[in-house]
């Protein structure tokens, strides 16, 4: 398969940024000869031609949303080239493993999946068996979780990145890159799809390797970068250095990482630094202020820590944008107005991407929150063609109320309505739903001044 196209990579959606799942094996394929072709479906279409003359496709599905698009992506490739082989690679192909190897793959390979990647294009070149650490019909294999020797990436090819999620720095929208200095993650929280593929592992991307990357897309016009690390401080030392690095080299190019509540509140020192180094936000996984969901999902922080790593980052100048999981099987109507009522009242409402008010909690196959023994109180049957486990609320209006936050926010975000009315709307549905209004002080609010967040011009979700 050294012929150009004989090797099709295809991407679903990455969170509007321009695949790193495509540029990184696409790196590792170049590294040993293999010129292989990438696609983001995101961004163009993929011809029928380039579908026709392919002997490998491989399919990254790192989230749920992905899985979905790339199911029928997969449908299509499979009417078109009935004898191509067929390889969904990525966290949400080792949890629908099953379903795939039964309907539609002819491999799935989770964990650092460039390696086994590599070694099974090249096995299926040399026309030799599939290789062992690659999953098959008739074989179960672990993720493979190995230190891997990193290739550069290979952004060739890939559409601009002008045409992917941009930077607003709260006066002006810039371009913005992507890359990760670590994968997996150190904790398992229950409901990440993260922790059954990993089990608390991580592993460091080798600073060269970050490096190389992120000079490619500043060289592409990016000046925002975008650390998607599950999380940036589970290797504090290592990803702080790169973090040095890109400021020295580039001391206009700010970034944002993602990091957990525990984290904020174990490394408050690193904060003053990642400002001055041109940190522009810290996304931090929230979730909720209920003591009971933050306990069921094994957050690891309280409410009182939020406020506190709230309070850290204020000091330090920089905003935190949480993201939420805003229904759970747990979460009353005294939860979630309480929720509304702390984003008000700590000044939130500019932080937070509406969408995160409508989020359900996703239980896709294999999840850790299945292992739970409580979990057979509240789940119901696996919808498999939805690649999740469905669950209903012990209160209807819970379910209800979602359903139609979901479609106002939906709209709401189609129209580009400001947050503050979104947010407005929401409440005003929740009352009339539920009876609940948020207890805020409401001379405070009048005291506020709106100020713009910066932020991704893309909803995070996956
Ligand atoms: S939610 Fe965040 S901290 Fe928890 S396991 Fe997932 S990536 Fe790690």
């Amino acid at each position: 398969m050294k012929t150009p196209g004989e090797i099709l990579l295809v991407s679903c959606y990455e969170s509007g940024h321009q695949p790193f799942n495509l540029a990184s094996p696409l790196g590792f394929l170049k590294s040993e000869g293999f010129p292989a072709v990438g696609i983001d479906a995101a961004a163009e279409k993929i011809p029928s031609h380039r579908i026709k003359t392919a002997k490998f496709i491989g399919i990254s599905v790192p989230m749920h949303t992905a899985m979905c698009i790339g199911v029928e992506i997969a449908f299509r490739i499979k009417k078109l080239n009935p004898q191509v082989h067929l390889c969904f690679y990525g966290l949400y192909a080792v949890l629908n493993a099953d379903y795939l190897l039964s309907h539609l793959a002819d491999s799935v390979i989770g964990g650092e999946f460039e390696t086994p990647l590599v070694r099974l294009i090249t096995a299926l070149d040399d026309n030799k068996k599939v290789p062992p650490d690659v999953r098959t019909s008739t074989t179960v294999v672990e993720p493979f979780l190995e230190r891997m020797t990193f290739s550069e990436s290979d952004r060739r090819g890939l559409p601009e990145l002008s045409e992917y999620a941009q930077f607003d720095n709260g006066d002006a929208t810039v371009t913005s890159g992507y890359t990760e200095t670590t994968r997996g993650c150190l904790h398992t929280c229950l409901h990440c799809p993260i922790t059954p593929v990993y089990a608390g592992r991580f592993f460091v991307v080798p600073n060269p390797i970050v490096s190389a990357d992120v000079r490619k897309q500043i060289a592409s016009g990016a000046k925002h970068i975008t650390f998607g690390d599950p999380d940036f401080l589970n290797g504090p030392g290592h990803s702080l250095g790169i973090a040095r690095e890109l400021h020295t080299e580039y001391p206009h190019v700010t970034f944002d990482i993602t990091t957990k509540i525990e984290h904020i509140l174990e490394f408050p020192e690193i904060f003053p630094e990642l400002q001055s180094l041109g940190c522009a936000f810290v996304v931090s996984a929230v979730e909720s202020v209920s003591k009971l969901v933050l306990r069921r999902l094994k957050k690891g922080h309280t409410a009182n820590d939020i406020v506190a790593g709230l309070e850290i980052l204020n000091a330090a100048g920089i905003p935190m944008r949480p993201s939420l999981v805003a229904f759970t099987p747990w979460t009353t109507q005294q939860d979630y107005t309480d929720m509304l009522t702390f984003v008000e009242h700590y000044d939130l409402i500019d932080h937070i991407d509406p969408v995160q008010y409508t989020i359900r909690l996703l239980v896709p196959p294999g999840s850790a929150l299945l292992k739970e023994t409580e979990t057979a109180e509240w789940i119901g049957p696996l919808d498999q063609e939805a690649f999740q486990y469905r669950w209903t609320h012990p209160d209807s209006l819970m379910d209800e109320l979602q359903v139609q936050l979901n479609e106002l926010v939906s709209k709401a975000a189609g129209v580009g309505e400001d947050p503050l009315s979104t947010f407005n709307a929401i409440k005003a549905r929740l009352k009339a739903t539920t009876g609940q209004e948020t207890g805020v002080d409401l001379s405070l609010m009048k005291k506020r001044q709106r100020r713009r967040i910066p932020r991704l011009t893309e909803s995070w979700f996956c």
